[in-house]
């Protein structure tokens, strides 16, 4: 079998303030790393849309630089041969938690602006109505973290650069039946640890990569060279 080693969880300058590294140098560091697919997933929250709220700027000019950063990574990922995706790690501003949301396209992000003025309720019925795959991001990252119902969310991480192989959350997803998620949650060139999920197949879209999150189509495989079988009978 062939397959598709992807990063679900990486952050750019150009949008996430927290992050050292702009999407063509860290697309780049993906593709000398082996990775064949990277999903951008800045931060959306309203910190990104500070100049909106705070100066008065038009929102739609912070959604820009937000889209822009995707459309620069995807087109140093084209020339690389790196699949780029677009992705979101949204954090509502009712609540402290991060969730990372895969399959909003750019005329989705234009259409329904200002996502996280939703709360987690009302964003979990419009994620299924989209046909989204809606994932709560290190669920026991500190005291302030919250563990969401898990049945409003398709999954959460497992495995990242900070908690690295997180017990609490991978026994928290098998009691709650939450498809585990890896993600490096890539913010500076030090985050890269190798950690990838193997995709089984080709995987070159979203709606591809959303099909096999839901089917659990897909190993995860970190450091060193430790591996997870993600399929309900081995996970
Ligand atoms: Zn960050
Ligand atoms: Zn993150």
């Amino acid at each position: 079998m062939n397959y598709t080693l992807a990063e679900l969880h990486c952050h750019t300058r150009e949008v996430s303030g927290c992050a050292k590294v702009y999407a063509p140098d860290a697309i780049k560091h993906f593709h000398e790393n082996g990775y064949d697919l990277v999903c951008l997933t800045n931060h959306y929250k309203r910190g990104i849309f500070r100049r909106h709220y705070e100066n008065g700027e038009p929102y739609i000019d912070s959604l820009e630089v937000f889209l822009n950063a995707y459309r620069t990574a995807k087109e140093v990922g084209d020339s690389l041969g790196v699949t780029v995706l677009l992705a979101a790690e949204i954090t509502f501003d009712s609540c402290y938690n991060d969730y990372l949301v895969y399959g909003l396209t750019e005329e989705q992000f234009y259409k329904y602006p200002k996502l996280h003025e939703m709360t987690v309720e009302q964003f979990s019925h419009f994620a299924r109505q989209n046909g989204l795959f809606f994932a709560q991001a290190h669920p026991f990252r500190n005291e302030n973290t919250i563990r969401t119902d898990p049945s409003l969310i398709d999954g959460c991480e497992i495995i990242n650069s900070y908690e690295n192989e997180d017990t609490q959350s991978i026994e928290w997803a098998r009691e709650n039946d939450l498809i585990p998620l890896c993600g490096q949650d890539y913010h500076r060139y030090v985050d890269m640890r190798g950690f990838k999920t193997a995709f089984h197949g080709e995987v070159r879209d979203i709606d591809t990569l959303k099909q096999k999150l839901f089917n659990r189509e897909y190993s995860i495989i970190f450091d060193p060279k430790k591996q997870i079988n993600t399929d309900k009978d081995n996970f």
